[in-house]
């Protein structure tokens, strides 16, 4: 107990208006929904057995308005510990593998980011909160001008959407300091590889539906470090490119 009062103690000073935190677009006032977001922080991030500790990511989170990132009817559910319905099929994930998958890219301010699988463009906001540039790629249209409408309409005009297939990356706007997956193809995309900077990082779920693990990559003197980080579910990486990587 004591030990998570202090972490607690170490976050909230960076979220409160109190000069340490960057000036957010999307600052929420003392609504509702900014109390739920307070308590998804203490009881799903930092609570032991959960162990998010990196201040800036912990401070995003509590920023970020989940609930506009959720079909209205569901927004009651927008700070629940699962994943919620978004429409065709996928999901916005948990809070806390946002969490996770953003403290293991360990983001700074400067870095230039991707991610592929934008679905609802919350994941987005979280890294538009904490790096420079975000560029995300949604195979579902529909998604994709959603997400697109709903950062842009919050501030985040640092987030950059573009519908197509993940696979190939974005060659324009590489290279990129960290990359960020959502969906699950059965191996790494060469092409995330390639677009990489020395020295980056790739988080990315890899391998069969429903059963896959969650990999942290580093590109060292043009060789990968690899290291498998926590089992998890995600939503099959789709597309022909993926298809074609099967066989
Ligand atoms: N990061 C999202 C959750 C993603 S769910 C969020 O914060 O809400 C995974 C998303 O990956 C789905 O929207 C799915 O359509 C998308 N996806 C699947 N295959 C893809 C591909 N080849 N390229 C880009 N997006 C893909």
């Amino acid at each position: 107990m004591r030990k998570l009062a202090l972490r607690l103690a170490r976050w909230v000073g960076g979220v409160t208006g109190r000069g340490t935190a960057a000036p957010s677009p999307a600052a929420a006032g003392t609504d509702a929904y900014a109390l739920a977001r307070q308590r998804m922080v203490a009881e799903q991030l930092v609570r032991p057995g959960r162990d998010i500790t990196n201040a800036r990511v912990l401070a995003a989170m509590s920023r970020v308005p989940r609930q506009e990132f959720v079909p209205e009817r569901l927004r009651a559910n927008a700070y629940a510990d699962h994943p919620v319905a978004i429409g065709h099929g996928q999901t916005i994930s948990q809070p806390y593998i946002v969490a996770f998958m953003t403290e293991q890219l360990d983001p700074t301010p400067t870095d230039r980011v991707l991610e592929i699988g934008t679905g609802s463009g919350y994941q987005a906001a979280v890294l538009a909160e904490l790096v420079a540039q975000v560029y995300t790629i949604e195979i579902i249209e529909e998604l994709a001008q959603r997400a697109a409408a709903d950062l842009n309409r919050l501030g985040y005009l640092n987030a950059h959407v573009r519908a197509g297939d993940g696979w190939q990356g974005w060659g324009e706007a590489a290279p990129f300091d960290a990359i960020i997956v959502t969906c699950a193809p059965e191996r790494v995309p060469q092409p995330l590889v390639d677009q990489l900077k020395d020295g980056g990082r790739i988080i990315i779920p890899v391998g069969p539906a429903r059963r896959q693990d969650l990999v942290l990559l580093r590109k060292r003197g043009g060789k990968l470090e690899q290291r498998a980080v926590l089992p998890v579910s995600f939503v099959p990486m789709t597309g022909d490119e993926t298809r074609r990587a099967r066989f």
